[in-house]
């Protein structure tokens, strides 16, 4: 029986959880969102502490110091545009402490023999499947975009085979494990889900592996949540749950903003659909300016778009390119930035690097309100974005974009592209847009041509 205050303080923990949750839900409310997330998680952990009579105490405080201190260096470490990296490294290690722990309550489950609940060996199978399944997929994922490894859908004879075989495996060996709980079986299990993990998002091409990154969440939320039913602890019940719930939702939303369906983000390059493009870039003509160029076509407009995208997150123009919007408005011109679902490397990533900036949320548009205002916008400047904007995704069917909602930038009167090279975005493949007569090529670094920009905009 757990006794009251602990299950009390697992209540205000789970209450945590939930308003984390609330949070998460708007920049404006998400840093206190994260912090409540954050007391949330610690309160768990101290609970425990006091709930048991721990054995091993030294080695699990060891493990502690080691993982806050190793969480704690990785985080902020990290760049601003590595983030979705770093999500699936702590979300594949969710994945495999879950795992790792169902083994081990497979181990005490074994020492009841025929007395052992089915359902508890069932939801012990269960969690270490889904947790090792995330754990293998979040390690390939995290190679994939940390480019350890191609970022091309990778397919080979057979992969269908030995995925359905692995799958199946997987299914019989959870039937045997409960009908004969044997410890061996179960680790031969968590190999079997090592294995599905790998085989499921090889054959993603880079572009999708964030959808893939969000699916293997949820599949840690539900691992941890079966692992809360085989340990008995609600809380565990309730993260897991909320993580999977979450998990669930954000890859629906991101599958949409992005066009595709779940099946075809995982299984379409198996069906011969390129999710990654070619790369090919062709020596076209392209008309590029200078600083001076683009500030007389920006200081005449009256209304202009702002569309930012990875390479303003790369260069950390956002400073430079808020003082020139401020600067746009001071002069009577109507300035929005224009914000793409999936612009940048990560959900809410543009959002994050404006506010970051100090730009008030009411300039920022969300694409089905701006979308409608392009053909009225006299110039669309687009700071280091290209898949966002990019017309192939209503006219080129088969390109790895194909599908996904875009801007309307090509609706504008004109055009700037600032970006350093005429190189493609993140799907790999040329945007037609760059050739059109209307646009202007603005090269360079965006920090670095923002200020300059800027400049030549005081000048004027
Ligand atoms: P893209 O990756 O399509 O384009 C970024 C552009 O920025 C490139 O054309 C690059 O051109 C330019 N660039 C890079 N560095 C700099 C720099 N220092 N200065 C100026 N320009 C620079 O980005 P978008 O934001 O348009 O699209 C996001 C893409 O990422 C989509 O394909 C989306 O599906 C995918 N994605 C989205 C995620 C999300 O959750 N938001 C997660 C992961 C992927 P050049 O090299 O010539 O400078």
């Amino acid at each position: 029986m757990i006794p009251t205050e602990v299950q009390l303080g697992y209540l205000a923990a789970a209450v945590c959880f939930i308003l984390a949750l609330k949070g998460l839900s708007s920049p404006r409310t998400a840093r206190r969102g994260n912090l409540i997330g954050a007391l949330g998680a610690v309160l768990a952990c101290v609970i425990v502490f006091f709930e048991r009579d721990l054995d091993h105490l030294v080695p699990i405080l060891g493990a502690v110091v080691i993982g806050a201190v190793a969480g704690v260096i990785g985080a902020r470490r990290v760049q601003m545009t590595q983030m979705p990296q770093l999500v699936a490294l702590f979300n594949g290690v969710g994945g495999g402490a879950a795992a790792l722990v169902a083994l081990l309550e497979l181990h005490d489950l074994t020492r009841l023999g025929d007395s052992a609940e089915r359902f508890a060996l069932a939801a012990t199978a269960f969690t270490i499947v889904v947790g090792a399944v995330s754990f293998s997929g979040s390690l390939v994922t995290f190679a994939k975009l940390q480019e350890i490894m191609t970022t091309r859908p990778v397919i080979f004879r057979g992969l269908p085979v030995a995925f359905g075989g692995s799958l199946v495996a997987a299914l019989a060996l959870s039937v045997l494990v409960v009908l004969d709980p044997l410890v061996i079986l179960g680790v031969v299990i968590g190999l079997t889900g090592l294995a599905l993990g790998v085989l499921l998002v090889l054959p993603v091409g880079g572009a999708d592996v964030p959808i893939v990154i969000s699916l293997l969440n949820a599949f840690t939320g539900i691992s941890v949540a079966a692992g809360g039913y085989v340990l008995d602890n609600t809380l565990l019940l309730v993260g897991g749950t909320l993580v999977g719930a979450s998990g669930t939702f954000l890859t629906k939303l991101m599958a949409t903003a992005m066009g595709r369906s779940l099946a075809n983000t995982l299984f379409g390059a198996l069906k011969g659909g390129s999710t990654l493009g070619g790369g090919e870039i062709s020596n076209r003509p392209v008309r590029s300016g200078g600083p001076q160029d683009v500030a007389i076509l920006l200081a005449y407009a009256s209304r202009v778009i702002v569309v930012p995208g990875y390479g303003l997150a790369v260069a950390q123009a956002q400073h430079a390119l808020r003082e020139l919007v401020d600067l746009l408005g001071e002069r009577g011109i109507d300035v929005d930035y224009a914000i793409h679902p999936v612009a940048g490397r990560m959900p809410g990533h543009m959002n994050v690097l404006l506010a970051e900036a100090q730009v008030p949320y009411e300039q920022l548009k969300e694409m089905d309100d701006v979308n409608g205002d392009f053909k009225r916008a006299d110039v669309v400047l687009v700071v280091g974005a290209n898949d966002v904007v990019n017309p192939a995704a209503k006219s080129t069917p088969g390109a790895p974009i194909y599908g996904m909602p875009i801007l309307r930038a090509d609706e504008a009167k004109q055009i700037v592209f600032m970006k350093r090279s005429m190189r493609p975005g993140f799907a790999g493949i040329e945007n037609e847009l760059l050739y059109d007569p209307k646009t202007t090529l603005l090269f360079g670094d965006a920090k670095d041509s923002m200020s300059k920009l800027l400049n030549a905009v005081k000048a004027l």
